[in-house]
């Protein structure tokens, strides 16, 4: 068994990201400008924009945050988005997820510029990801292809079960398995999906994302196949500072010892996340300088 080393493999591109941010500057550029909004307080959302902020220092991006309280108008946060969609010195920006109830989500994922659409999410850039065009590929599935691309998985002619089908994790993860480049054969399962625990016992390659800790156990998994833990739920821990740790959807004691590939959690498909976001940034400050 391999363990897929998420934290060390997005260090390594972290790198390459610095070096083409060096370059760029070098030849006179301004830096790669990303910018996140965050409306409200909620904890998780506040981590994850800190994450995003450091990631953005770590490679020399510029970063910018644009705080609403809970409160704020869905007008209000609209025009927000227009005055990013125009500002020429920002390559890319991200609106914090989730959104307070009476604001709605769909319409502001619409309302950004899919040139600026680092997260992916808006239906131009998942439409181009569909039928294979150049698109900004939505964080954690860009993130596990990359994974499985450096740890040379075979993928052609394997079967592939994608467990979950929501738009930012299981959907464009089924989709991307199925391109040319990685020639999977996929099946993508989800809450209603009848005899789950054979059907995740016949994939070469499973990816568990269903947000259910410790859903996948051994015997449903076949020897030698490749997993991909993407759960990540925090459950209390009176073992870490927090309060809480992060668990996956995959029981890893279990199922790792059948693996030929597994992502630990966390340290697997966590870290490769925030990475991609930062190579979607510098995709969109190349194609501002191409312009
Ligand atoms: P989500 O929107 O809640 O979607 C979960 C999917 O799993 C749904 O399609 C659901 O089916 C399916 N599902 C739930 N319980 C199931 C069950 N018992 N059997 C079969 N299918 C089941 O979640 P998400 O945003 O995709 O995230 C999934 C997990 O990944 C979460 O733990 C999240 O925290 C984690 N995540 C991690 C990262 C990372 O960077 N590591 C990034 C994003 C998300 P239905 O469609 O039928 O409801």
């Amino acid at each position: 068994m391999q363990l897929i080393d998420g934290k060390a493999t997005s260090k390594v591109i972290k790198e390459e990201i610095r070096t083409e941010v060096n370059k760029l500057v070098a030849a006179g550029h301004r830096p790669p400008h990303l910018a996140a909004i965050l409306v409200g307080h909620d904890g998780g959302s506040e981590t994850y924009v800190a994450y995003k902020i450091k990631d953005c220092e770590e490679v020399g991006f510029r970063s910018s945050l644009v705080r609403f309280e809970d409160d704020v108008e869905e007008d209000v946060l609209l025009g927000k988005i227009t005055d990013l969609n125009d500002d020429k010195e920002l390559d890319g920006f991200i609106v914090q997820l989730p959104l307070p109830g009476h604001i709605n989500e769909q319409k502001v994922i619409e309302a950004i510029d899919p040139a600026k659409d680092v997260d992916g999410f808006h239906p131009v850039n998942v439409g181009r990801t569909v039928i294979g065009l150049p698109s900004y590929i939505s964080a954690t599935p860009y993130g596990i292809i990359e994974l499985l691309r450096r740890y040379k998985i075979e993928t052609s002619g394997k079967h592939c079960v994608v467990v979950g089908r929501s738009n930012i994790v299981g959907r464009p993860m089924s989709i991307l398995m199925s391109q040319k480049s990685i020639n999977a054969t996929v099946t993508v399962a989800h809450s209603r999906t009848k005899n789950l625990e054979e059907l995740c016992a016949s994939a070469d390659i499973l990816i568990a994302a269903l947000g259910a800790p410790g859903f996948i156990k051994g015997h449903m998994v076949k020897e030698g196949a490749v997993v991909i833990d993407v759960g990540t739920t925090r459950v209390p821990s009176s073992e870490t500072k927090s309060g809480f740790r992060l668990k996956g959807d995959v029981v890893f004691e279990e199922v790792a010892p059948k693996c030929s590939f597994i992502t630990p959690v966390p340290g697997g498909v966590g870290p490769m996340t925030r990475v991609s976001l930062l190579s979607n940034t510098l995709l969109a400050a190349k194609r501002n300088i191409g312009d």
